[in-house]
Formats: structure tokens, C-alpha cells, sequence
């Protein structure tokens, strides 16, 4: 059984670390600033400098280490995780597991952080003993993932959930990943800042009801293909939308799931808070297989 972990949130800017135990609290954490750099080397030292800043007596402890990274990430033909982050350009097939795992001495997973969310909203938060749901994030960009009979989505390289790039726009805008009209694309909060010249939080009541509605559309989508009767919805865009947010994602789902099994999807408002990205981290040691 596991007592405790070394879990680590890693984000375009910021490097979180904590010592979660078995019940899913985080009882030690720290973080960093993640270095604006080309080189691999100066991120890795910062996230070793955010590991070593925890109490010595609390990683002495620790049984694993358990890691959330912006995707996309592959496995490597030896059986460890490349990582290639879009928003750390200085990583790109950076072997994360094996780095870490040798500077921690711990058995180490690395998981795409919105599929280390998905396992938290199961551990802790509004799925628990949900065996069917979509996690996603709206922030700067849009993630997710998926569990489906009580089993996290892993997909042919681990990036499986990127709702983010389902098409809600047809013809619409370009996006990174060169197709258009992602949900990405259209309602992110990079999205918001491009179409109107505003920030999210200076977003019209319109803008956010039209962000509301295409992210609405997209688990509709996901919603039809898999049987899944339940997203939940993070991030600093969707929360700080809040309510007409929502309300507009919810009304969608209820025009666009008209099947028998589909019809009263909803879409919730997480409610894990901060904390949920570094508590998905150390979720990631808990997987079987
Ligand atoms: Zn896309």
C-alpha cells in the first residue's frame, strides 16, 4: 500500500512539487518558476531543485514519484516516456521518466496532466465512483481525458482525451496543431485573446456564451461516441467564466445528446481547486499495468 509520493505538476510556468499521501492530501509542497530557456538541462535542474527543496524526512518516505506534464509525450522503444511539451520548447523527446526516476531513486510514472486530473476527479473529487467520464481543462489551451469502464485512456501513444482538438467549428480558426476549428482553436483562452483582443477575464457576456457553447459542443461529441454520462470541467477560463459558462456548455449538450443513452449528459464545474493538478500527479503512481 502506499503510504506517500513525490508528485510533480509541470506547466509551461510554473513547476509544482508535493508529498501526497494515501488519502490523497497533500501534506508537503513547493514550487518554482519554470525556467524560460532552449535548454533541456536548466528545466531539469529546476524541477530537481523544486524535488530537493521537499523535507528530506517527508522524501525519505515517499514509495514513488508520480508526475503530470503538458503533452504531447510518446513511449520510447526501451519503455520510458518522452516528453515534448508545447509549452517547454526547451523539452522535446525529453526522457522524463528515466531523468527523474534516477534523480529521485523511486519507482517514477509520467502521465499527460490532464489524464493525471482525471484520475484525481476520480480519487478526490466529483467522480468518485464514476466509472464513466470526461476530465477536461479550458485554460490557455483546452486537454482531457477519459475514463471509461473505470479505466483511464491511455490510446496507441498515451495521448488519448485531447478534447481539445475535437472540431467544433468547421472551417474555423487555424489551430497549433494545423487543423481548424478546434475547440482549442475557438474557445481556449489563447483563442479568446486572438478573436477579441482581450484577456478571458475581460471577456463580453456574448464571447462567453459562445466559449461556453463550442466547448459544450465538443463533449457532445465525446459524449455520443463513448457513453459517457458525466465531464467535468477545470481550468482558470471555464471557473472563471463560471456560471453563464456553463449554463451555455449545459444547454448545448442538451440540443446536440439526443440519443436514448446520451440525453442528460451534464457538464459540472470541478471542484478540486489548486490542488488537483498535484494530487493527479501522485494518482499517476496508483494505476495498474
Ligand atoms: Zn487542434
Amino acid at each position: 500500500m502506499v503510504v506517500s509520493v513525490i508528485a510533480v505538476d509541470i506547466g509551461g510556468t510554473k513547476i509544482a512539487t508535493g508529498i501526497v499521501d494515501n488519502d490523497g492530501h497533500i501534506v508537503e509542497h513547493a514550487r518554482v518558476e519554470t525556467p524560460k530557456t532552449n535548454d533541456p538541462e536548466v528545466v531539469f535542474a529546476a524541477l530537481a531543485s523544486a524535488v530537493d527543496s521537499l523535507p528530506s524526512s517527508l522524501r525519505a518516505g515517499a514509495t514513488a514519484c508520480g508526475v503530470g506534464c503538458g503533452g504531447p509525450m510518446r513511449t520510447a522503444p526501451d519503455g520510458g516516456m518522452l516528453v515534448s511539451p508545447i509549452n517547454i520548447p526547451a523539452w522535446r523527446d525529453f526522457p522524463l521518466r528515466a531523468r527523474l526516476g534516477a534523480h529521485t531513486a523511486l519507482p517514477t510514472r509520467v502521465d499527460n496532466d490532464a489524464k493525471a486530473l482525471a484520475l484525481c476527479e476520480g480519487w478526490v473529487g466529483g467522480a468518485v465512483g464514476e466509472r464513466n467520464y470526461l476530465a477536461m481543462v479550458v485554460s490557455t489551451g483546452i486537454g482531457g481525458g477519459i475514463v471509461l469502464d473505470g479505466r483511464l485512456l491511455d490510446g496507441a501513444d498515451g495521448n488519448a482525451g485531447h478534447v481539445g482538438h475535437v472540431i467544433v467549428e468547421p472551417e474555423g480558426r487555424l489551430c497549433g496543431c494545423g487543423a481548424h476549428g478546434c475547440a482549442e482553436a475557438e474557445a481556449s483562452g489563447t483563442a479568446i485573446l486572438a478573436i477579441t483582443g482581450r484577456p478571458p477575464k475581460e471577456a463580453s457576456p456574448e464571447g462567453i456564451e459562445r466559449s461556453g457553447r463550442l466547448v459544450g459542443r465538443a463533449v457532445a461529441s465525446v459524449a455520443n461516441l463513448l457513453d459517457l454520462p458525466l465531464a467535468i470541467c477545470s481550468g482558470s477560463v471555464a471557473l472563471g467564466f463560471g456560471a453563464p459558462f456553463f449554463a451555455a456548455a449545459q444547454a448545448e449538450l442538451d440540443r446536440s445528446c439526443r440519443l436514448t443513452f446520451s440525453r442528460g449528459t451534464r457538464i459540472v464545474a470541478s471542484t478540486l481547486g489548486s490542488d488537483g493538478p498535484l494530487i493527479g500527479a501522485a494518482a499517476v503512481t496508483l494505476r495498474r499495468g
